[in-house]
């Protein structure tokens, strides 16, 4: 089966949070998405959207630039987001409790700095920056394509 994949144009910081929330929609426990792109592409805008989406608006949704794992309890499903860009080998992810996080819904930023402990069974989301606003490019290494509308095509 070709990798399908699905380019959604982002024009503004609300697009970023709206496929957040169209992704918190679809999550399960056990998912993983990895949210790939430069500082500043807005992996933790589209990760707030979705964890207010599941937790509450109110929910206070920190960057865990430093803390490098912010967890959520909500109805039905643990949220584990994760932001590895200090990490500095892939093996203190175990240290950070990722083996626990298998039952919940991962969110990883940086998941690069994960090297081969990245699962294999994940949503890619790429963030790029496309004007004053943002392409996401979305890659399905698992079922998202069968849960998501859009016009997925297999990677050329
Ligand atoms: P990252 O976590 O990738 O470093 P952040 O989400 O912290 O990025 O920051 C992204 C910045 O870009 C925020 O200021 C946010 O308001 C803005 N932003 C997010 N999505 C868009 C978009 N689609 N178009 C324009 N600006 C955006
Ligand atoms: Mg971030």
């Amino acid at each position: 089966m070709p990798i399908r994949t699905l380019s959604l144009p982002l024009p503004g910081e609300a697009d970023t949070a709206a496929l957040g929330e169209r992704l918190a929609e679809h999550a399960r426990p056990g998912d993983v998405i990895a949210l790939h792109g430069d500082l500043g592409a807005g992996k933790t805008t589209l990760a707030r959207a979705l964890i207010r989406s599941l937790a509450g608006p109110e929910t206070e949704a920190p960057s865990p630039t430093f803390t490098l794992i912010q967890t959520y309890q909500t109805p039905g499903l643990a949220i584990w987001h994760f932001d590895l860009y200090r990490l500095n080998d892939p093996r203190e992810a175990r240290e950070l409790g990722m083996e626990e996080a298998v039952d919940g819904l991962c969110l990883i930023e940086w998941p690069e700095r994960l090297g081969q402990y990245l699962p294999s069974a994940r949503l890619e989301v790429r963030l790029s920056f496309a004007g004053d606003g943002r392409i996401a490019r979305l890659e399905d290494l698992y079922d998202w394509s069968s849960r998501l509308d859009g016009d997925w095509r297999p990677t050329p």
